[in-house]
């Protein structure tokens, strides 16, 4: 017979509360007093005809303040030329998590160096959610996120597709993933390197 005492498991996160908190009413009138304090200065800002809280009128307004790493809107990058970077190859459709890109693809044999290309590219913005692994899973560099956030909201579902010519309204000049030729170059191999 186990006559062990039980010992009980001690979590990382254990909370340790003085007696103070343990009476738990003090704490109670320490939050609402921290609270109605934020409230009254907010609402003091605001009859004074300044912005209380840190509120973004969404969609009327939009924030400016994004970090640079946030993951908003998506963009095509362009060769020199202006034509997508994108290779139709759907690496990002197939990992998108909640399969919301569409592609078509498009072949222009006179152009050896980027003969695929889309023809169609759209992303359903009810639906995705802004995990960035069609980003991450693009081996081309052809599409990114940036911080600024899409037009999102609408009435109508319709209007909540991102197309090809927002996707490309990126200006890529000075950010070009790949340097390739231009349309109808040489495409350099081991050859006639
Ligand atoms: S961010 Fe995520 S959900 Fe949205 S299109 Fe890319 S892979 Fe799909
Ligand atoms: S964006 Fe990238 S991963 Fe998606 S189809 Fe184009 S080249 Fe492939």
């Amino acid at each position: 017979m186990n006559t062990k005492p039980h010992q009980r498991k001690v979590y990382w996160n254990e909370p340790t509360m003085t007696w103070w908190e343990r009476v738990y009413l003090f704490e109670i009138l320490r939050g609402l007093g921290i609270t109605g304090g934020v409230f009254l200065r907010n609402m003091w800002r605001w009859t004074t005809g300044r912005k209380g809280a840190l509120t973004t009128y969404y969609p009327e307004e939009t924030r400016a303040d994004y970090a640079a790493g946030n993951r908003g809107k998506h963009i095509l990058t362009q060769r020199p030329d202006g034509t997508p970077q994108c290779i139709a190859c759907n690496m990002c459709a197939t990992v998108c998590p909640a399969q919301v890109i569409e592609i078509d693809a498009a072949f222009d044999p006179d152009d050896p160096a980027h003969p695929k290309s889309p023809s169609r590219f759209e992303i359903d913005y009810s639906r995705c959610v802004f995990c960035g692994l069609c980003v991450e899973a693009c081996p081309e560099d052809a599409i990114r996120m940036v911080k600024e956030v899409p037009e999102l909201p609408s009435a109508d579902r319709e209007h909540m597709w991102l197309r090809m010519d927002e996707l490309l309204t990126w200006n890529p000049q000075s950010d070009v993933a790949k340097p390739y030729p231009p349309k109808g170059g040489t495409v350099k191999t081991r050859g006639n390197a």
